[in-house]
């Protein structure tokens, strides 16, 4: 170990006995109400195949009719929803769907605008039939007549049954041990990925959490050179199976650009290309599940940076969408997975700026913006610095003031 970090581990050693002497509160059990998705694969037969293919394509009619509308007149679902009648009488085929799914569509498109104000989010885009993924939603309703309770959405753990509405019964598969769930489905996103159904089914838990006295906090760095870079030292790179398929996918797209639109061959690089998106999203998935368990079940309180969105829109190569979704997908891991283990998660805000920032004496230095810059002495301390860890030291350092000054409250 060299001096540095032996300097560094000292600190951390530290900290972490600090909170734990400052934490001198018992533990609670709290119950809270968690929303967790599941994810099955549907074997629909030939007519229910048609049916959902053209409950995709509603959903993208909806969904661009009144974003083309929103054009003229301003975003309002509610009065939106209210014209459905009237669209329905005109045109015939939007009845043959569920008609739950008309009002989510456009639940969908207000959402994707309120994203965009208010987290610099894209604008809302036109739904194209060749999309990789096409889906529709459609929520629970529950109904009471005479004692007995009806749901539209069914799901039957023990015959591996689904039923939804308009489509009838399905086979499942997926989460072969599970025999019950307990709580109540909210809504079901049947999509279509590479050829396959699926659908993901959201369900309100109930579960009782055990307050935890913390003992160990950690700071996260996210960055694309290491995705992860923990204040404990730890760091996270992506595998090499990772960057084989996003090699793949350039390799495959490079292909795409040059095959000739509407011929044989371009239809076979879409169809390639889908599988290894698909691949690709599954093995990150698994990737990032491993490291917000391991971050969450060492430590007691998580602390992150929020993403600095603005600055991410401007890049848009393809590897940078990639990682903007795998630090979105982590962090959406982390947040549930640390409260789910009754375990504290803090997000910094962006302006903070974690890099800049010396470690050890505070000392701020504005030059440092460039980020091929990995390792810089501080100008006052004279120490060494290396970019990530330096980062994610002092975000550590802003996670145990916010938890300070929560404790104050209390
Ligand atoms: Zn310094």
């Amino acid at each position: 170990m060299s001096t540095r970090q032996s300097a560094f581990f000292l600190k951390n050693v530290l900290t972490n006995l600090c909170l734990y002497s400052i934490m001198n509160i018992p533990g609670v059990i709290s119950v809270e109400k968690q929303l967790k998705g599941y994810i099955f694969r549907i074997y629909p037969n030939q007519n229910q195949k048609q049916l959902i293919n053209k409950s995709f394509g509603v959903n993208r009619f909806i969904y661009n009719y009144f974003l083309e509308k929103s054009k003229t007149e301003k975003m309002n679902a509610y009065k939106f929803i209210k014209q459905i009648p009237e669209l329905t009488k005109q045109y015939e085929w939007l009845k043959e769907v569920d008609s739950c799914l008309l009002r989510t569509s456009i639940f969908d498109l207000d959402n994707a605008y309120q994203k965009h104000y208010k987290e610099q989010r894209e604008k809302p885009k036109f739904k194209s039939k060749n999309r990789s993924r096409n889906s529709y939603r459609t929520n629970n309703i529950i109904n009471t007549y005479k004692k007995i309770t009806y749901e539209s959405i069914k799901l039957d753990l023990e015959k591996r049954m689904i039923t939804l509405p308009k489509l009838k019964e399905m086979k499942i598969r997926g989460y072969r041990k599970l025999r019950k769930i307990d709580g109540r489905t909210i809504n079901a996103t049947v999509y279509k990925e590479a050829n396959k159904y699926y659908v993901s089914l959201c369900i309100e838990e109930q579960t009782t959490i055990p307050k935890q006295i913390p003992t160990s906090i950690v700071g996260i760095d996210l960055g694309i050179k290491t995705l992860v870079t923990a204040s404990s030292g730890k760091i996270y790179k992506n595998p090499k199976q990772i960057k084989r398929y996003e090699k793949k996918i350039k390799g495959l797209n490079r292909w795409l650009s040059r095959a000739t639109p509407g011929s044989k061959n371009r239809y076979k690089i879409k169809q390639k290309l889908a599988r290894a998106y698909q691949k690709l999203k599954n093995a990150r998935k698994y990737y990032l599940h491993s490291i917000s368990r391991e971050l969450t079940e060492e430590h007691d309180i998580v602390v992150t940076e929020k993403l600095k969105i603005t600055e991410m829109v401007k890049k848009k190569s393809l590897s940078k969408s990639i990682y903007d979704a795998s630090w979105n997908e982590l962090l959406r891991q982390l947040e549930y997975k640390i409260k789910w283990k009754g375990k504290q998660f803090y997000q910094i805000e962006t302006y903070y700026p974690s890099s800049q920032i010396c470690n050890h004496c505070g000392h701020r230095n504005k030059k440092l913006k460039d980020l091929k810059i990995r390792n810089w002495i501080c100008e006052e301390c004279k120490n060494e610095l290396e970019r990530d860890l330096n980062a994610s030291i002092n975000i550590m350092f802003e996670g145990i003031k916010k938890y300070m000054k929560e404790l104050e409250v209390m």
